[in-house]
């Protein structure tokens, strides 16, 4: 049991506010643990904050206030403390901002209560007035989400007989929220699928791991559809069975209905779902229902690895390599990462699974501190596709054509015999750039160092950086010629617009996640896809993950090049994960696949590896460049991001730093740069970074702490630590 401090007695909380440290508090009437939710005066104001252990006592003791009051919530355990605490030393975060990752759950410590919630119906209102227009709109840019009723009136700017109208109407639907109600129970002693010698293999190695309930880290690696899902929800059954919570984190595109109702499927009741479109009610049940241990299972994106389990015994990373788990923007942590030093603390088992294993997991792996699992092939009849490549160099295109003879070829035997096929570019939009004929303008963000987007479905620019938008405009804005603005290049919705072109028969399926009002909207379209609603799916990055077609049996790849241009040490990597990952959805099912690479380097060494499905030797070799290179993952890195409005002083702060780099010097670090960060200018704010390189061995965080840790940052002058930079 967690310490006890009795009333009156000296102990020392922890708020989300920046103050860096914890402060001294004497325990309220009745006394409190360690770990409990309280609220505590700070100057003028009431803030949350955790009990953190006892007070420090170097502040006047008589001045020290009273702990308010206890809050209703499950006190955070110890491990939960220290993870946070090992968390933030080791991304360099200050330990209030990695609290607040802990802590966000609206209402924490509130009596729980019910309340009627809102979201979008299927209804169509009869007459739109712009009111309604604007409750509209916030219901579809907010997708999934629900509101309470002064939410949704306030967000929109109109008066809740609005949104009550909209109701009667059947465009709003109203719902009483069953919040704290408890979840169903889980039954893990259902018989999942029979499982093939491979697969029972592993999985009878996972659930030994559960059993010792120690941590231990284990790679799970097989070709997609090869049952790695399947496996891994054996160990979940394992872990519940033992009572035990589990935690499955799929990146946010993956948590789809589908993988929802397949695990509904094999323990007989829904999981907890933790992402960004869960209401706010919900994510309060949600976080009450963890803390309390009374969710088993949690399927989340990255942020559910802050949930309060009171008994992890195991943490499931699906799609390991994905780049999603890494946060790019406030407190910068790779959730996978995270989840090992999460389960290492509370002695959980990790699963890192991938059809594409990052680098970083493949040599931990081979160094041994990972176990290795192999699932060889697909199930059932289903084998890996065919991969081909076809020769842009020879296919005779237009400037604005895209879809190769050879590729027509392939996508019209597909049609003729019923199957589906798919056309993958990574690039959302009409096209990537917007070119003025008449002076050679090319329409850029007034806000970033990146070009307006043209995306022809939502008649508008749109940055893909920073997300300014702006209607397309009729005139060139610089030189202001009217009529001379041109597309260059493909974007998947002017992929679709060929496609329509050449196939006018089909069912052509175009899949960006920006043209759907709704994740809901979006998903239904998937299942009506795999259900075989289309014949032709253009897709982005979007369709390339966790989805199953059935009937598709043809994966057509525009431009294979893409990710290989830029100076990107991981872009061998990226490529090859993506091409493998897309090549992965043709033939699951009966029908065998093919997928097919359009390149105009087909002698490249990365795509040569992808042909050839040379795995192996890809990785061996990717790993020799690394090391010879001194980079992750055997070297240490980290970046250094100033921002600032003033460009000048952002180079001026960075170059500063570059010259007085002794503690770097001290442990052998070298620093590179300034130079403009990989995404340059954002929001108005000017990026630089700086590269901090490293042996293996050495302690960085220590070294930066010494480096950084005490700059003064004059004006709105910003530096973020950047542990293990995804791009170098
Ligand atoms: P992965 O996660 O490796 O992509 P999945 O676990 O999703 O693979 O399996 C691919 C498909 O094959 C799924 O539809 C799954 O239900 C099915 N499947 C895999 N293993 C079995 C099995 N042993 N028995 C029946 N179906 C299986
Ligand atoms: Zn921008």
């Amino acid at each position: 049991m967690a310490e006890f401090y009795h009333h009156g007695e000296l102990l020392s909380v922890m708020t989300t506010q920046p103050l860096g440290r914890a402060l001294d508090y004497r325990a309220p009437e009745g006394g409190c643990h360690a770990g409990a939710f309280v609220e505590v005066p700070l100057g003028p104001r009431k803030v949350m904050g955790v009990v953190w252990g006892p007070g420090a006592g170097d502040y006047d003791i008589n001045k020290v206030r009273h702990v308010i009051r206890v809050l209703d919530a499950p006190p955070m355990r110890e491990e939960m403390r220290e993870f946070l605490l090992r968390a933030a030393a080791y991304t360099l975060t200050p330990l209030p901002a990695m609290l607040r990752l802990a802590t966000r759950a609206p209402g924490l410590g509130d009596p729980p209560s019910m309340r009627k919630i809102y979201r979008a119906g299927d209804g169509v209102p009869s007459r739109m007035t712009d009111a309604r227009q604007r409750v509209m709109a916030v219901l579809e840019e907010y997708g999934d989400l629900a509101f309470t009723l002064k939410e949704l009136s306030e967000m929109a700017g109109v008066t809740s007989s609005v949104v009550k109208g909209l109701v009667d109407q059947g465009a709003v639907r109203e719902e009483e929220s069953p919040r704290d109600l408890p979840f169903r129970r889980l039954d893990p002693s259902l018989p999942g699928k029979a499982l093939t010698e491979d697969q029972a293999k592993a999985a009878a190695v996972l659930r030994e791991g559960i059993k010792s309930e120690t941590y231990g880290t284990t790679l799970l690696r097989g070709v997609t559809g090869s049952g790695k899902t399947e496996v891994y929800l054996e160990a979940v059954a394992a872990a519940v069975q033992a009572g035990r919570q589990a935690l499955v984190l799929l990146p946010e595109i993956a948590l789809t209905e589908q993988f929802l109702e397949r695990v509904e499927e094999r323990f007989g009741a829904k999981p907890a779902e933790w992402h960004s479109g869960v209401t706010m009610t919900e994510r309060r049940r949600i976080w009450r229902m963890v803390g309390q241990g009374n969710a088993q299972l949690v399927i989340g994106a990255r942020s559910a690895l802050f949930l309060p389990f009171q008994n992890l015994g195991l943490i499931v990373v699906d799609e390991e390599h994905d780049t999603s788990y890494k946060q790019e923007d406030g407190v910068l942590y790779n959730a996978r990462d995270m989840a090992v030093l999460r389960a290492s603390i509370c002695g959980a088992q990790v699963v890192l699974a991938s059809a594409t294993p990052s680098l970083e997991t493949w040599a931990n792996a081979e160094a041994g501190k990972y176990r290795r699992l192999e699932l060889t092939s697909r199930f059932g009849p289903a084998v890996m596709p065919q991969m081909g490549a076809i020769d842009m160099r020879q296919a005779g295109l237009p400037g604005d054509k895209w879809i190769s003879g050879e590729m027509k070829r392939e996508v019209d035997a597909r049609l003729a015999r019923g199957e589906q096929a798919m056309l993958f570019i990574n690039r959302r939009g009409y096209a990537p750039v917007t070119l003025c004929r008449a002076c050679g303008e090319q329409i850029g963000c007034d806000q970033c160092d990146a070009r307006m987007v043209e995306h022809r479905f939502l008649k508008r620019l749109v940055c893909h950086q920073c997300g300014e938008s702006k209607p397309m405009p009729e005139a060139c804005p610089s030189c202001e010629v009217e009529g001379k603005l041109a597309p260059v290049g493909p974007g998947v919705e002017r992929l679709g617009e060929e496609a329509a072109a050449l196939w006018p028969e089909a069912r052509i399926a175009t899949l960006s996640s920006d043209m759907y009002g709704s994740a809901r909207a979006l998903k239904a379209e998937i299942a009506g896809i795999a259900e075989g609603a289309a014949d032709i799916i253009i897709g982005t990055q979007l369709v390339a993950k966790g989805h199953n077609f059935p009937k598709l049996t043809l994966v057509g790849v525009i431009d294979a090049d893409l990710g290989l241009t830029g100076s990107d040490l991981r872009a061998a990597e990226r490529t090859f994960q993506l091409m493998r990952q897309v090549a992965g959805r043709a033939g699951r099912a009966e029908a065998p696949g093919t997928a097919l690479l359009q390149t105009y380097q087909p002698e490249h060494p990365v795509i040569r590896a992808i042909l050839a499905g040379e795995e192996e030797a890809f990785w061996a070799a990717e790993a020799g460049e690394r090391r010879q290179a001194g980079v992750p993952p055997y070297g240490r890195m980290a970046g250094i991001i100033l921002s600032g409005s003033d460009a000048a002083a952002v180079f001026d702060l960075g170059n500063h730093l570059a010259r007085h780099d002794a503690p770097l010097r001290a442990v052998g670090a070298q620093v590179f740069g300034p130079a403009p960060a990989p995404i340059a200018r954002v929001r108005g704010r000017h990026r630089v970074r700086l590269l901090v390189k490293a042996d293996k061995g050495v302690a960085l965080q220590e070294a930066l702490s010494r480096w950084v840790g005490g700059l003064r940052l004059k004006g709105d002058l910003r530096l973020a630590v950047d542990i293990d930079p995804q791009s170098f």
